[in-house]
């Protein structure tokens, strides 16, 4: 894991050291999360709740500057979950599970970051607001809600797309949230984007967290 890490670092540094890395460590046991905190990573992202509670230690007895974000699809049932367990909720897809955050991050008095995701790649994931109108809408709302921090936009590449269409999306994508930041007056930090396979892409068109797995933890075994 050390020198695939540094190899990683070594990529962004040369393409845009701003870049930040994300773990994502589903799947993947909680020795792997510590073995990758102790070489210095603290920004990490997972994709279900219910494996989060089982895999980590409570929120109080986890390191203090470990930095966990959700990247799954987030169901309404699971949203009090998640507001406790994360740092931040960045597959925000609909207007309504923006107002449940919310409503239960208030009830804890816990600001939470927030990302919205945008669906890039219409036919192969059905993840993200498909449209602009809907997106603006979104970002709107998380201005007026008090307890939601708007920190990001993020999306998923296509999948089995060429270098050309995967770079078209993350453009799209990149305009959504200069058009976000320039129609609402406002400054939004992140662009999350890139994955294993596309990653170097992501960050040529302006990704600011690449978000890796396989590449640093090997291979999914979704079987267990
Ligand atoms: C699993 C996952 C990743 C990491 O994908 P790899 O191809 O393993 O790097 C990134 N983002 C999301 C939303 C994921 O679910």
């Amino acid at each position: 894991m050390k020198t695939v890490l540094e190899d990683l670092h070594s990529q962004i540094n040369k393409l845009n050291p701003n870049v930040q890395l994300m773990c994502v460590s589903k799947t993947h046991p909680f020795e792997a999360i510590k073995e990758a905190y102790s070489l210095n990573e603290r920004l990490f992202g997972e994709n279900r709740v219910q494996e989060v509670e089982s895999k980590f230690p409570k929120k109080e007895d986890r390191e203090n500057d470990l930095n966990l974000h959700l990247i799954g699809h987030l169901q309404s049932n699971k949203v009090k979950k998640a507001v406790e367990l994360f740092d931040s909720i960045d597959s925000v897809d609909s207007v309504k599970l923006l107002n449940k955050i919310n409503t239960y991050a208030a009830k804890i008095n816990k600001k939470i970051d927030v990302m919205l995701e945008y669906n890039s790649s219409k036919d192969e994931n059905k993840t993200g607001f498909e449209t602009y109108e809907e997106i603006r809408e979104a970002a709107i709302l998380s201005k007026q809600l008090e307890y939601v921090n708007l920190t990001g936009v993020m999306t998923i590449g296509p999948l089995n797309a060429s270098e050309n269409e995967i770079r078209s999306a993350f453009k799209l994508v990149h305009d959504v949230k200069n058009k976000l930041e320039k129609d609402l007056e406002i400054k939004i930090k992140h662009l999350s984007m890139g994955m294993s396979g596309d990653y170097k892409i992501a960050i040529e068109e302006g990704s600011t967290i690449i978000r890796v797995g396989t590449k640093i933890f090997g291979n999914r075994d979704y079987s267990k």
